[in-house]
């Protein structure tokens, strides 16, 4: 049956591309937003338009900011010589909020040269005499920590790794605060 709604198809089709939203929750959003709340509708318009202009990466460490550093990268009472590595910006919220980690962090999506040198950069400034890999425990990611290792070498630093509590395959952001927190306390040699 043609309904001619094609703008409404075209919200929940939109809702629908985002990750983990399926077709039944893309046709409620739509008619929340079109229909039951269309205030609603226009500020989530109006934030997202908002963010999409503003929120972008740190130049430094790859976090979310909404000048040119961010707010960790700026913050003078964190310890510079311990370097946390994460894969995703998210896992940052994650381990702040579990208020474990006083030091700074570098985001590491994908291995290349130039993301290599600038965590050998920030690792020679800093004057880094430990890093942290934050990432959660799997086949492919020993073998990402042992080639970080490989590349930093020659700057004698202690390499650990959160362990206890992080379950194989499973991203940080899933993992519960207090688990977060106590891997990264008892933290081991990687
Ligand atoms: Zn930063």
């Amino acid at each position: 049956m043609k309904y001619n709604l094609s703008k409404f198809e075209n919200l929940v089709q939109t809702f629908e591309s985002l990750p983990t939203i399926g077709k039944k929750t893309a046709e409620r959003l739509a008619y929340h937003i079109a229909i039951s709340d269309p205030f609603l509708g226009k500020k989530l318009s109006f934030a997202i338009e908002n963010a999409i202009k503003h929120v972008r990466k740190c130049t430094n460490c790859g976090f979310l900011c909404e000048d040119e550093l961010c707010n960790i990268c700026l913050d003078e009472s964190r310890d510079n010589v311990i370097l946390c590595i994460v894969q995703n910006p998210k896992d940052i919220f994650a381990i702040e909020e579990s208020s474990s980690f006083n030091g700074k962090y570098f985001v590491l999506e994908e291995l290349n040269n130039d993301n290599i040198t600038a965590l050998k950069n920030i690792v020679t400034s800093h004057n880094v005499q430990e890093v942290i890999f934050a990432i959660t425990p799997s086949l492919a990611n020993e073998a990402f920590i042992l080639y970080i290792e490989d590349k930093l070498s020659n700057n004698n630093i202690k390499f650990t790794k959160i362990a206890q509590g992080v379950p194989t395959g499973v991203s940080l952001e899933n993992v519960d605060l207090l688990s977060l927190a106590k891997s990264i306390e008892i933290r081991v040699k990687a």
